[in-house]
């Protein structure tokens, strides 16, 4: 039986061959990946594991593609993404229990029904759960490793084990799971009561102050260099004269210099080379070597 097959025969969620990744990223960039899966369930994601591994096939794993560069010639191998079908949300006493292909924004809705808080600051960042946690994404000062109780996982070999947040290594845009290879198919965030009115006022603060500093009209993946320790990448990148710098249909934003954008059919290779212009001209005029923030997926 061919590969596809034998996915199709053994998962629940949705199995597709040579899948555009540009329809899974928010940069609206990237190729095929050879065998796309969505699981619908923990124990698909066991599978799609186990299979990867007894076939000697790359695995790799997405979340909302919203921290993603993915190579104009794709991916191969299988490609797990987590996203419908592993939604889930449960409120248990101050625990937010929610499954790793949840968005951001509905976790911190769902919570917000039960007046539970604790996660506003977060509101605007387009993740799912899975992928913010790896990266420990955050915002506002706030990261939010701070608020992870424990995460469920399963490793290579499709075994389920469980993590305490204090056992990840969380620091600044770094989780181990960035090493570790194991996907994160649940996390247990620790919540505080407060009123969903005054929730819903906070959350609306930070989307307004998102509209007016980023340029979210065009597709991006956000802030692609880290910020080096006490200064910010944006700001480096402004001084050396970097905005509106262009290769292609890519461009880095006259609003945000730490924002590269699509403006429409630009390509990895146009962003890959944009990204190297932009770093030299940091080092050159401040001898500061940016690191990306952004992954890179697939052949550079
Ligand atoms: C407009 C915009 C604003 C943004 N603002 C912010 C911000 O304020 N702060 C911030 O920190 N980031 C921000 N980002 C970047 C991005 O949203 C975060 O890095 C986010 O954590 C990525 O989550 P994701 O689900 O999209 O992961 P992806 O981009 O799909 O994947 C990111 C990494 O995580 C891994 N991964 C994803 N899911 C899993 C999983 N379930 N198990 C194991 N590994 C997994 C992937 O292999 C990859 O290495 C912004 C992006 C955009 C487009």
């Amino acid at each position: 039986m061919s590969v596809y097959l034998e996915l199709r025969a053994g998962i629940r969620g949705t199995v597709r061959a040579n899948e555009p990744l540009s329809e899974h990223t928010t940069w609206r960039i990237g190729g095929p990946a050879d065998y796309f899966v969505e699981p619908a369930g923990p124990e698909d994601v066991q599978f799609v594991t186990r299979f990867a591994a007894e076939r000697g096939l790359p695995l790799t794993v997405m979340g909302n593609g919203s921290n993603l560069l993915v190579s104009d010639t794709g991916v191969r191998g299988v490609l797990v993404k987590l996203g419908r079908g592993m939604e889930r949300v449960l409120i248990s006493g101050d625990v937010v229990l929610v499954q790793g292909g949840a968005k951001l924004s509905r976790v911190i809705r769902t919570a917000a029904e039960a007046d539970l808080g604790g996660l506003e600051f977060m509101a605007g960042i387009p993740a799912s759960v899975g992928g913010a946690v790896v990266m420990n994404a955050g915002a506002n000062g706030v990261c939010l490793g701070d608020r992870v109780e424990e995460v469920t996982l399963v490793d290579r070999r499709g075994e389920v084990g469980r993590r305490s947040g204090a056992e990840l290594g969380f620091r600044y845009r770094w989780s181990d799971l960035q090493t570790d290879g194991a996907i994160v198919t649940e996390v247990a965030f620790r919540c505080v009561p407060r009123s969903r009115t005054e929730i819903g006022r906070e959350v609306e603060r930070f989307l307004r102050r998102r509209r007016e500093t980023q340029p979210l009209e065009h597709p991006s993946a956000g802030c692609v260099f880290k910020n080096p320790a006490g200064d910010s990448a944006g700001r480096l990148i402004e001084a050396a004269g970097g905005k509106g710098l262009r290769v292609g249909n890519a461009e880095v934003s006259r609003k945000h210099a730490n924002f590269i954008l699509n403006l429409g059919g630009a390509t990895a290779r146009d962003v890959i080379t944009l990204v190297g212009q932009v770093r030299q001209l940091v080092s050159e005029k401040f001898g500061i070597e940016l690191g990306l923030e952004v992954n890179l997926m697939g052949d550079f």
